[in-house]
């Protein structure tokens, strides 16, 4: 009992707990050259001997179930009836904060996601580290035909030199930056000539569900790469703190296919999809190739 709150009631664990984060202060991940994800925290951070930070999902759901439920669903069953019926709340319950170092241009994708607690480095009150994202010429993509918004063949040598070398003209603005705050510049003016791709830093905090929509729209083939190279690091962190839910979301999210209506109604009937929108044929060819499926004619 606290003698200074009577009222307040400790009651101790009735089983032996454990440190979800194997009493490990961070667990931090390299990303590209400068950039980083480090979880911080984790709610629930202690969870009985065995178990996993899952367990907070079923707790919750059976406040709304009852114990009852208990008898006919083990804990994995239930998590993933949860998911696959896309229930979110019990799924909120779980909450993880990061640490993250990444270019400007990805924090403009990333800041979208609107659900996450959010406070990042200030460059009006602080230097901006000399840190900038920089592609290996390997990685350079040409302009994508088929995504608009995407990159994906490599581009020629000789072109992704001159990209190099554009970047490396960017960059040498931090001399400037440098040499105006010296002259007595403001940090929140000088900062507006930096290029995009230099680093920024923030904590992030999100709930498990949400984190789930995160890592749905960035691990996906039509977000960026850079993006997606740290949603494929945040999914392999939370993999070990929630691993049942991250199977779940495996199975039922990340490897399933969505099928519209019209998709359903050319499987039903072997006929091509009642559409004239290209767009549409196409994804819907695009489907059938992944499903393993000989394409419906769209002679027929
Ligand atoms: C591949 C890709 C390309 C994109 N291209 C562009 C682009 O060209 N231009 C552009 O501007 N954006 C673009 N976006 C951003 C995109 O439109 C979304 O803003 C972003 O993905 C966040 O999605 P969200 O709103 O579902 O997520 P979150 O903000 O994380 O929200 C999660 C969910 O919470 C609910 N929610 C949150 N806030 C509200 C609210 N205020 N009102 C109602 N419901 C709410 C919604 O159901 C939402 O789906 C792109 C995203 C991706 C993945």
């Amino acid at each position: 009992m606290d003698p200074e709150h009577p009222n307040i009631e400790h009651q101790p664990s009735s089983v032996q707990m454990q440190d979800v984060m194997d009493d490990a202060a961070r667990w931090q991940v390299k990303i590209h050259e400068h950039g980083m994800m480090a979880l911080v925290d984790v709610m629930p951070r202690l969870v009985p001997v065995g178990s996993t930070a899952d367990i907070a999902i079923v707790q919750a759901a059976r406040v709304s179930y009852g114990e009852g439920t208990k008898k006919i669903n083990e804990d994995r069953g239930l998590i993933r009836y949860l998911l696959r019926h896309r229930h979110t709340t019990p799924f909120e319950m779980v909450e993880f904060k990061f640490h993250i170092a990444m270019p400007i241009f990805i924090a403009r994708q990333w800041i979208r996601h609107r659900t996450a607690n959010v406070n990042e480095y200030s460059a009006r009150y602080s230097i901006v580290p000399d840190a900038f994202y920089h592609p290996s010429a390997e990685n350079i993509r040409a302009q994508s035909i088929s995504n608009r918004q995407g990159g994906d063949e490599p581009i020629d040598p000789a072109t992704a030199q001159q990209f190099l070398d554009y970047l490396d003209r960017c960059e040498s603005q931090y001399v400037q930056y440098t040499d105006l705050l010296d002259k007595g510049v403001s940090r929140e003016l000088a900062r507006i000539g930096l290029p995009v791709n230099i680093y920024t830093q923030w904590y992030w905090k999100c709930d498990l569900h949400n984190i789930l929509h995160f890592l749905s729209l960035r691990m996906d083939s039509h977000a960026q790469q850079e993006i997606r190279d740290y949603a494929s690091a945040m999914f392999a962190i939370i993999k070990k703190i929630v691993p049942i839910t991250a199977e779940a979301f495996e199975d039922y999210q990340l490897g399933s296919e969505h099928l519209t209506r019209l998709e359903l109604d050319a499987l039903r009937t072997g006929k091509p999809i009642e559409t004239t929108n290209k767009r549409e044929i196409d994804e819907w060819q695009a489907k059938q190739e992944r499903l393993g499926l000989a394409p419906i004619s769209m002679e027929s």
